[in-house]
């Protein structure tokens, strides 16, 4: 039977530890602010940017959130990114996704200037990451690989399997478990036979947003298995991925969902903005 990690227990200890720093950068003079640009009426984006708020209140950095109609255009979103991004009291800028269909996604996230990018989403951050180099890390995988340390769970020379190849997860989880000398293969929907390559895995982390795409028969005795997905199942549940109850049985660690990842991805956001407002005064 597998360790459950606690991924609620872990983020609450990482908010305590960010507080006492945010407190110390206040009496230094600095006061680290992310602001997050909502356009629309999706109501999940709206549950998310208030947790997104919530999180910052707790830790004492400041927190804006600019609401904008559905009907709002580029040109507009565009131009008050660029207000921001002059704004040097402004350290992390986030746009809340999806954006509404008028908006192309691509061309705002570019106008974020990569500096303030605390979503890491810019492709300069992007690239920053794949070379190593300082930069912002996507707040998901960054919050895995904190769990993974977290649980003294040795990544290096480990076969680390990745089910699910997105811009905002998949890729970026590649690189950062390659940074941390794991190897790595990214699996995804053409691939063929994907139980014969988590078999094979010490780690196998599953961001496909369906159902049992893992299930007990394709995971190796003893393996690290993480969740990422958010799914809901016939009662209407969150669910994740992974077939929970039948996995934790084989698996070393396992994540819940809910109580696993998801909770680790808005505290890795409030680090990426603490770090933004200390490069920024660094600079
Ligand atoms: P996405 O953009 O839809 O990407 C899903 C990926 O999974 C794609 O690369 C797809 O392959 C692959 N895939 C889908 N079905 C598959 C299958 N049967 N076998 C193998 N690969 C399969 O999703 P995402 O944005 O990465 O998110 C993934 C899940 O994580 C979602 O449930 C999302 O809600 C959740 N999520 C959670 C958090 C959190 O904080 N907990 C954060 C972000 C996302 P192709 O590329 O070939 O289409």
């Amino acid at each position: 039977m597998a360790t459950i990690m606690d991924g609620k227990a872990l983020s609450q200890k990482l908010k305590q530890q960010m507080k006492l720093r945010v407190e110390e950068m206040k009496q230094a003079g600095i006061m680290p602010k992310l602001v997050v640009v909502l356009v629309g009426n999706d109501p999940a984006s709206h549950v998310y940017v208030r947790n997104k708020h919530k999180a910052c209140n707790e830790v004492g950095i400041l927190s804006e959130v600019i609401e904008l109609p559905e009907e709002t255009s580029q040109q507009t979103l565009l131009e008050i990114i660029g207000k921001l991004n002059q704004d040097s009291t402004v350290d992390g800028i986030l746009v809340q996704l999806p954006l509404p269909k008028q908006i192309n996604e691509k061309t705002v996230l570019r106008a974020i200037l990569p500096e303030k990018d605390v979503d890491g989403f810019h492709p300069v951050n992007v690239g920053l990451m794949s070379i190593g180099d300082e930069g912002f890390a996507p707040a998901t995988p960054s919050g895995i690989i904190a769990m993974l340390h977290e649980y003294h769970i040795p990544i290096a020379g480990k076969n680390c399997v990745i089910i699910g190849r997105s811009n905002i997860v998949g890729k970026p989880m590649a690189a950062l478990m390659l940074r941390h000398d794991a190897t790595v293969t990214s699996c995804h929907s053409k691939t063929k036979d994907l139980a014969q390559h988590t078999r094979q895995a010490d780690i196998v982390i599953v961001a496909a947003g369906r159902r049992n795409v893992l299930t007990a028969d394709m995971v190796k005795e003893g393996a690290v298995v993480i969740d990422v997905g958010m799914n809901r199942n016939d009662e209407g549940k969150l669910c994740g991925d992974v077939d929970f109850a039948a996995v934790k049985e084989k698996a070393s660690y396992i994540t819940p969902v809910p109580g696993g990842v998801g909770p680790m991805t808005i505290t890795e956001l409030l680090e990426n903005t603490i770090l933004a407002a200390q490069r920024h005064h660094r600079a």
